[in-house]
């Protein structure tokens, strides 16, 4: 049995296959993991990466940072300090004004999705869609191993006005109570699953009390990343004795696994996590983005949700990678995108045609890239809210100019003329400018 262990800049020489890595890419991650942490466990050495083919190995490029995350100049000034042994204020400041660029508040969820209590902000939580309630543990601020293209990389570099926290479910369940037209409450984090049982109790059985709330979702990767957490931790057994109390209580929960690549399932361990789960009652659904290096490819995604099919996973989300951090290296194209999902979702059963995407999560809500399609003589896309910071937005279609280089919203403009999109006003009023 795998026993834990986690690898970062600070003890990657104690990795077993760190002779495996050539001494450039060495050099490469522990710079660039000055800007973008990197934590690994023994879990994704020894069962997920295959060591045989780094670096192009994607599970290796989804765990260990790359040199072309960063832009040249920013890789060159960075090595630089570190090669001239430079004092560790002149690195740190350094290392924060790149940081500082890379967008790390995407979508102003911070100004945008903070809720209040008693005229006070709720910095744990995030409300942005009516119906749902995001709710970040204090003990839930890291995961088993991260991935390079996580879009919360600033709450893992310690950027402190940037984090969503708390401690208290007291909050959670007064903000409840006065909005009965919220069923969801999602945790997340990090990764909920690396609270000890008894800890995301705390935080769960108040929640039972509150009878608005009908489904109970956690967001982790810990299928993935570390499977143990549900077959061989000492705690195992109350853990899946929680998740039956919370359906037996008459609610959905959730499990919103993070699967990127079909190898993260592709072990008996993942295999029988999924199994234990879903004996609890509890459902499992799948959502990764789309990502250049990992999975840009239709036949990676279809094997990851024909996997997830054929063990009880129903595929939910392929999501467009965020504009944030090192969005530059991992970003598909918007038309790209589309292709690799079209691709895949054809080749699923209608079992398999639960996914949705590909999704850009931005600031105005959950926007599918649909189509693309010829309209009046112009070549469109086609686009249409999933989830809309306005619920009145939901299901409207909306059509953008054809941009084959285009990875993100902003860089679309409204097709037919050259009016804003119908919902940039009132988001402009809802962010107050
Ligand atoms: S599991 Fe999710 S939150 Fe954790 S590092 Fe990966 S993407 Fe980020």
């Amino acid at each position: 049995m795998t026993s834990y262990r986690s690898y970062t800049a600070a003890n990657i020489h104690e990795l077993p296959q760190y002779d495996s890595i050539p001494e450039e890419q060495i050099r490469a991650i522990r710079t660039v993991a000055r800007v973008y942490p990197f934590r690994v466990n023994s879990h994704v050495a020894e069962h997920l990466i295959d060591w045989s083919n780094i670096p192009d190995d994607p599970l290796f490029r989804l765990s260990f940072p790359q040199a072309e995350m960063l832009s040249e100049d920013d890789y060159g000034t960075l090595s630089a300090l570190l090669t001239q042994g430079a004092p560790a204020e002149a690195v740190s400041a350094a290392v924060r004004e790149i940081q500082f660029r890379q967008n790390p508040n995407p979508a102003g969820q911070k100004e945008l999705n903070t809720p209040s209590l008693d005229g006070e902000p709720l910095h744990g939580m995030q409300h942005k869609y009516r119906e749902s309630v995001l709710f970040f543990p204090l003990e839930a601020q890291v995961c088993h191993a991260y991935c390079t293209y996580c879009f919360r990389w600033p709450q893992f570099s310690g950027l402190e006005n940037l984090r969503f926290q708390d401690d208290s479910v007291t909050r959670l369940v007064g903000y409840l109570r006065l909005h009965p037209e919220v069923r969801d409450v999602i945790f997340t984090g990090g990764d909920p699953m690396v609270m000890p049982s008894e800890t995301l109790a705390s935080y769960i059985r108040p929640l039972l009390q509150v009878p608005t709330l009908k489904t109970i979702r956690i967001g982790t990767k810990a299928l993935s990343w570390w499977p143990l957490r549900f077959v061989a931790e000492p705690d195992n057994d109350a853990l899946l004795a929680l998740f039956e109390e919370i359906v037996g209580s008459g609610r959905q929960l959730a499990l919103m696994a993070h699967i990127s690549h079909p190898r993260e399932l592709e072990n008996p361990l993942a295999e029988t996590a999924v199994r234990r789960i879903r004996s609890t009652g509890a459902v499992i659904r799948s959502q990764s983005p789309v990502v250049r290096h990992i999975n840009d490819d239709a036949g990676t995604w279809e094997a990851m949700w024909q996997k997830q099919l054929q063990l009880g996973i129903i595929p939910y989300y392929m999501f467009l990678e965020r504009d944030t951090g090192p969005k530059e290296y991992f970003a598909v194209p918007l038309v790209e995108a589309l292709g690799i999902f079209n691709r895949a979702y054809r080749r699923m059963s209608g079992l398999g045609r639960t996914v949705r995407g590909p999704s850009m999560s931005c600031s105005p809500g959950k926007v599918a890239v649909d189509g693309i399609a010829e309209v009046g003589g112009q070549k469109v896309f086609v686009l249409k809210f999933i989830q809309g910071r306005n619920s009145d937005w939901v299901g409207r279609v909306f059509f953008a100019r054809y941009d084959a280089d285009a990875t993100w919203i902003d860089d679309l403009v409204p097709a037919f003329g050259d009016e804003p999109f119908f919902f940039e006003a009132e988001l402009r009023r809802l962010s107050g400018s």
